[in-house]
């Protein structure tokens, strides 16, 4: 594995709050509204390079291009869906790759980004996890997906809001993720509502608590896939250690710190998760926490035996939670023709 990212990268701009952008070297001696211009530039006006940024001096444009780093990956490739929905894959100076996708609706424009390279979680029927952890994204490199999608949609479309559902586990790359979410909240950075930012993951429990007491109003989601201990853990790994006792936890802790409910995501995987049997128990579960249910089919990855299930017994599936009291939804699969999920586009270019 490579030499971890570390978290304060005074060359890639980025990853950098106004308090560290002061201290970068090609700013030393210069004027503090310097700092003001460059994050106008960098996040209301979408430069893609210093060059772009004429009311700076040009010596303090050559400076910054020499020493610091704006967007730092290639795009290795750009695919576009029938339906809307673009992925980008993103080559990184050490030749890592992670994948992006921009997800356009009538009234929102989401970004779906990754927070590592590959995926040392390893649920069984994802493509991310296939290969293991390569390595982590650093700060940077997270906010940059997201920017580099914003700079997809337009000129006055900026992004409405940023999941953490791409390649890896945001809660083990702890750091980098804070400070990215940090960065994408802010009012002199992406700007975007906390409440537009969603971080899923696979379910940590000390990283589910820890998140919620710093204090942003971002939404939770917790990856379930299963309403009991011995189906989830055939399903995911990780389960082995936690179980869903010591979740439903962290779940209440959650909505205690932050009053915002937990979304529990559950992929339904053919003939395996999705019987009505499960939805009771689902359902059930849920109420022992503030929370919804967002329903995914399957999309399934070359190579893993698992299926997608049939439109009517996902919808049957939705009925007995919502019959149940249940705020539940069965979200629409989108970028299928695109390698659309976690890590299978990545996974295909290798
Ligand atoms: N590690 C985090 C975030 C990444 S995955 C987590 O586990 O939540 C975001 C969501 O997409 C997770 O719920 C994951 O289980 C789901 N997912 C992964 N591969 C999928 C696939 N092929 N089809 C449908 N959902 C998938």
């Amino acid at each position: 594995m490579a030499e971890p990212v570390p978290i304060f990268d005074p060359s890639h701009l980025l990853g950098l709050f106004p308090e560290e952008l002061a201290s970068v070297p090609a700013l030393a001696g210069q004027p503090a509204y310097r700092v003001t211009q460059l994050l106008e530039w960098v996040y209301r006006r979408m430069a893609g390079e210093f060059a772009d940024m004429t009311n700076l001096p040009k010596a303090l444009r050559e400076a910054l291009s020499q020493t610091c780093g704006l967007y730092t990956s290639g795009i290795e490739r750009d695919v576009a869906s029938s339906d809307g929905t673009r992925k980008l894959l993103l080559r990184w100076p050490d030749g890592a790759t992670s994948e992006c996708v921009l997800i356009p609706d009538a009234d929102r424009r989401t970004a779906c980004i990754s927070t590592q390279v590959g995926c040392a979680a390893g649920c069984v029927f994802c493509a991310s996890g296939l290969g293991g952890l390569e390595r982590d994204l650093s700060a940077g490199q997270i906010v940059e997906q997201a920017m580099r999608l914003t700079r997809l949609c337009g000129d006055d479309r900026g992004l409405t809001n940023v999941v953490f559902m791409g390649m890896g586990e945001p809660l083990l790359n702890y750091e980098a993720v804070v400070r990215a979410l940090r960065v994408i909240n802010a009012s002199w950075g992406m700007n975007i509502g906390a409440r537009k930012i969603t971080v899923s993951t696979v379910g940590l429990p000390k990283g589910m608590r820890r998140l919620a007491d710093e204090e942003l109003q971002i939404t939770l989601a917790l990856s379930l896939h299963a309403p009991n201990d011995e189906l989830r853990r055939q399903i995911v790994p990780w389960a082995a250690q936690i179980s869903i006792d010591e979740l439903v936890d962290a779940a209440v802790y959650v909505f205690d710190r932050t009053g915002r409910e937990v979304t529990l995501e559950y992929v339904l995987l053919g003939e395996l998760n999705d019987r009505p049997e499960h939805a009771r128990e689902l359902a059930a579960l849920s109420k022992r926490m503030r929370s919804n249910v967002n329903l995914i089919r399957y999309n399934p990855v070359q190579g893993l035996p698992y299926r997608r299930p049939e439109a009517d017994a996902s919808q049957r599936f939705l009925e007995v939670l919502r019959e149940r009291g249940v705020n539940a939804h069965l979200r629409r699969s989108r970028g299928l023709d695109i390698d659309g999920a976690c890590g299978q586009l990545r996974r295909r270019t290798l």
